[in-house]
């Protein structure tokens, strides 16, 4: 199976410029190797979630959205913990998690 491919892109912690894909930021000139490393870590462990939860394997599914969460946790981590729950049969947490994802979506819509 393919892997889901999008552009690699993260947001300057120095200027707050969004979108940035390269290694350097074109704003404030910004290291951002290390940052583009753990955010295409963090797609990967995503990756290996979904690959999980089609092979309904609970445990690595589980490993691979806490590794996704802890690198840098949004919506889409929420929603891959709350699909792992569900497939661990703990429905109370993935009600919570489900909750905490419409929340940041709810948010990301009243952002400017
Ligand atoms: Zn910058």
């Amino acid at each position: 199976m393919a892997k889901p491919m999008s552009l690699l892109a993260v947001r300057c912690p120095v200027c707050k410029l969004d979108a940035v894909s390269t290694p350097t930021c074109r704003r404030c000139k910004a290291d951002l190797q290390l940052l583009l490393q753990v955010e295409t870590q963090r797609r990967h462990a995503q990756w290996q979630t979904l690959q999980a939860l089609r092979q309904a394997d609970a445990a690595q599914a589980d490993y691979a959205a806490e590794k996704a969460d802890l690198m840098h946790g949004d919506r889409q981590t929420l929603r891959l913990r709350a699909l792992t729950a569900l497939l661990k049969r703990q429905f109370a947490l993935a009600v919570a998690l489900h909750a905490m994802h419409a929340t940041a979506a709810s948010g990301d819509a009243n952002k400017p």
